[in-house]
């Protein structure tokens, strides 16, 4: 079966290669994988930033996102057959089995040595075929055929807005009505999907012009679209209850400061590249403590976050026709391989690879 590889830390080895059909063992299921999404998590590791191949292994399949029908059933699974369109989540537990890795927890690993399907230490989904323990599969109805390859990067703004108001509410009485996302990517852009569906005033930051598919995107659902180079940031004076920072800019989150209300959260979801120096640190730690803001960070998502993931999708698809599809710009196939990972256009969202294209 043909899977496509990378040798983790060597730049530009992304190859198609030939592997053995594996073999369902207990407790997990054979998957037939149908499509898998792109991020910049995959990009990283074909620069040769990250990713790390399993144990005794020269190579990692890429693919943490990703959609697949179960075509074989390992001794042990219940609630599964054959057919069943699936997406498994990414992280396993640590070998330590740490409190929150045995409290299925594994978004919360203590030791840092989760592994990660298609990242770290675990082969990913981009492959005809995959096996994962059914423990961590998660069922998707048929109408979700064409864009439950959306639920991974949806289970990351699950995880943040689940822990935003956990967070909030457990610290005061608290009614957010206004909320910032800064970036309009596939994150940013489910991210303005869920806190519309949650009824908050939402604007959406982005340096597309608003004539832009994501400008309308974000329209579509009823928040603002702010162009940051018509409307700085700095130039703003609004205050808001919740921030999401996800275009992984330090300066962007730096210039977002001023605009994060009284008793307000900001989760950051992005990767923060590190060549840039903060400029008032003492003024962001004081704005911090007199304001009681709450500044948090948050990765990866458990299976709780995936099956409140399937929930949404399928109240996104109902209300906004149309705005799951759309942020699927280009769907490649398996043979277009160098493309796939390089963004082709301005207009590009979300590329996904069709693995099996009937299905
Ligand atoms: C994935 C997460 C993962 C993170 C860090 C992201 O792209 O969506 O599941 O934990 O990368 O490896």
């Amino acid at each position: 079966m043909r899977a496509i590889v990378v040798t983790p830390m060597v730049a530009n080895s992304l190859r198609i290669k030939e592997l053995d059909m594996p073999e369902v063992s207990k407790g997990h299921l054979l998957l037939n994988v149908q499509k898998v999404g792109i991020c910049g998590t995959d990009r990283d590791i074909i620069s040769g930033f990250y990713g790390a191949p399993p144990k005794g292994s020269d190579f990692l399949v890429l693919g943490h996102e990703s959609l697949s029908r179960v075509t074989d059933i390992g001794k042990g699974v219940r609630g599964f057959k054959k057919g069943d369109l699936v997406v498994p989540t990414v992280r396993r537990k640590c070998p330590e089995n740490c409190l929150n890795c045995r409290n299925e927890e594994s978004d919360m690993c203590l030791t840092g040595h989760y592994k990660e399907h298609g990242i770290k230490g675990l082969h990913g989904f981009a492959s005809d075929f995959a096996i994962s323990d059914a423990d961590f599969v998660v069922k998707l109805p048929e109408s979700l055929k064409d864009v439950g390859v959306l639920l991974e990067p949806l289970t990351i703004v699950e995880k943040g807005e689940v822990q935003t108001y956990l967070l909030q509410q457990s610290r005061m009485k608290w009614a957010p009505k206004r909320a910032l996302v800064l970036g309009a990517g596939p994150v940013g852009l489910l991210a303005t999907a869920i806190l519309r569906l949650r009824g908050l005033d939402v604007s959406t930051v982005a340096t597309r012009s608003a004539e832009s598919l994501k400008a309308r995107l974000v329209q579509q659902t009823g928040a603002e679209y702010i162009d940051a180079k018509e409307k700085p940031l700095k130039s703003m004076e609004d205050q808001y209850d919740l921030v999401f920072e996800i275009t992984g800019s330090p300066s962007v989150a730096l210039e977002a400061q001023h605009l994060i209300g009284t008793n307000g959260v900001t989760c950051y979801l992005g990767i923060y590249k590190m060549e840039q120096n903060m400029e008032d640190a003492g003024k962001l730690f004081t704005d911090l403590v007199l304001g009681n803001r709450v500044h948090f960070g948050s990765v990866n998502a458990n299976k709780t976050y995936f099956q409140r993931g399937v929930e949404d999708l399928l109240k996104i698809r109902k209300k906004w026709n149309g705005f799951l599809e759309s942020i699927i710009t280009r769907r490649a196939k398996i043979e277009d391989l160098e493309n796939a990972y390089s963004p082709e256009s301005e207009e590009e969202i979300k590329t996904i690879i069709e693995i099996r294209s009937v299905g």
